[in-house]
């Protein structure tokens, strides 16, 4: 059995939030390969290191003395340092990260000393091999991730090393500059070594017990979902669920690795299991209800325009011409809706309406706008009869007005568009019907 464990920031922010995940990785041997972020928050007000670099590199660029804030940063990995009565010194890395810092090596190269630092942490305290990212972990020159070539050399190089830590986030471009992921890229890390080793499981440490069904500051106490497949997560990620970065999923997938998301902070809980399919049956019929705010929903009403053959392709060009995307096309005989992002579509609006009039002469066009969309996601709803039957009464219980309803054709979402101001409540009423009412 071999295991990946990848540990978020808040998870080693401290030197006491180091010795839970020491405790962790020595409780299980196949717990071999550890991508460490970087140190993350210790309470709320605090700043992530990653943000603490990003801040001083652009004071070094502005020209200005970044001295103080570099040392602050240093302070933060003394202090871990210290707690864990290491004898480490990082002087000689400080000293270069000033250093570039002054020629301007870039951002990327400033956000990646994060996890570069803190690896060389994790690495002496768990007596592990250290490996830079930059040696393992490849993009091209326009900063495209390079699977292939990562893959062959990282996996190469981890068949030599029993036990090893390598630092999430970035790796290093053909000239050997530093280059990131986007935000929260150690979980792709983690998933890159995860395939290079052929895991057995990735395990993501996180400060959470796994995905809930819903979002706790809607629901108090929402249940965890103990078993979500690949295709669940991301239908709940678009609509605003994260906890995992949405990239981590790809290399994975292929190789049919499960990840398993685990709560540092309470390493009994169960958390949740990640994986590509299921027999396992879920605990409710639905897996998980997500949504978002914002969004405008433009209708175009024309007789006859369901044997107007083009009609949707017309409209839907216009709204390609303007570099707007939607998210639903909901229609009926004579009228045709397309839901898009409010923001987006607000500043181009007049545009687009003089767009559709030249395009296909409606009889009329509709707007409206501050709409939310609910999805009621489920690999259980395709063999549950009546699912959107409950949904729509426990909306019509709540005194919701559906605006919207669309079902995927995989049938593992229901959608439905609502008011913003109902959004909250269209969520507590799913819930409650389908978890609450099955407790
Ligand atoms: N430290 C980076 C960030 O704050 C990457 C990560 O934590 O995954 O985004």
């Amino acid at each position: 059995m071999k295991k990946v464990v990848k540990f978020g920031g808040s998870s080693l922010a401290s030197a006491g939030q180091f010795k839970k995940v020491g405790d962790i990785i020595r409780a299980d041997e196949s717990r071999r390969y550890v991508v460490p972020s970087a140190p993350g928050k210790r309470f709320s007000a605090d700043t992530k290191v990653t943000d603490m670099l990003y801040d001083c590199y652009r004071t070094a660029v502005a020209g200005k003395d970044f001295s103080q804030k570099l040392k602050n940063i240093k302070d933060r990995y003394q202090e871990i340092i210290d707690g864990l009565a290491l004898t480490l010194s990082l002087d000689g890395e400080f000293a270069t990260i000033e250093e570039q810092f002054r020629q301007g090596a870039g951002e990327d190269y400033a956000a990646s000393r994060g996890e570069y630092l803190n690896g060389i942490v994790m690495a002496a305290y768990l007596g592990y091999t250290y490996i830079d990212a930059a040696e393992v972990i490849f993009f091209d020159e326009a900063g495209n991730f390079l699977a292939e070539k990562t893959d062959q050399i990282l996996s190469k190089r981890l068949e030599k090393e029993e036990h090893a830590v390598i630092p999430g986030f970035y790796g290093s471009r053909p000239d050997g500059s530093v280059k990131t992921f986007s935000r929260g890229g150690s979980d792709i890390t983690g998933s890159i070594v995860a395939k290079a080793v052929h895991a057995d499981v990735y395990e993501n440490w996180t400060d959470v017990s796994g995905f809930l069904v819903t979002d706790p500051r809607i629901v108090e106490n929402p249940e965890v979902i103990s078993t979500i497949t690949y295709r669940e997560l991301r239908e709940l990620s678009y609509m605003g669920a994260t906890v995992l970065h949405e990239d981590c999923i790809f290399p994975l997938r292929k190789e049919g690795i499960p990840i398993h998301v685990l709560n540092t902070n309470a390493p009994q809980d169960p958390g949740t299991l990640i994986v590509e399919s299921t027999c396992s049956k879920p605990r409710f019929t639905i897996t998980g209800i997500a949504g978002k705010k914002g969004f405008a929903a433009v209708t175009i009403e024309k007789s006859m325009m369901n044997s107007e053959v083009g009609f949707g392709r017309k409209v839907l060009q216009v709204f390609e011409e303007n570099n707007i995307s939607f998210e639903h096309v909901p229609s009926g005989i004579d009228t045709m809706t397309v839901f898009v992002h409010q923001q987006e579509f607000e500043e181009k609006e007049q545009r687009v309406i003089a767009g559709l009039h030249r395009a296909v002469q409606p009889d009329s066009i509709d707007l409206e706008s501050d709409l939310a969309l609910v999805a009621i996601v489920g690999r259980g709803m395709r063999r549950t009869r009546g699912t959107a039957g409950r949904i729509f009464s426990a909306l019509a219980h709540a005194h919701v007005n559906v605006k919207m309803i669309d079902q995927g054709s995989s049938e593992l979402n229901i959608i439905v568009g609502v008011e913003n101001r109902d959004f909250e409540v269209a969520i507590r009423a799913i819930y409650d019907i389908f978890v609450n009412a099955q407790l």
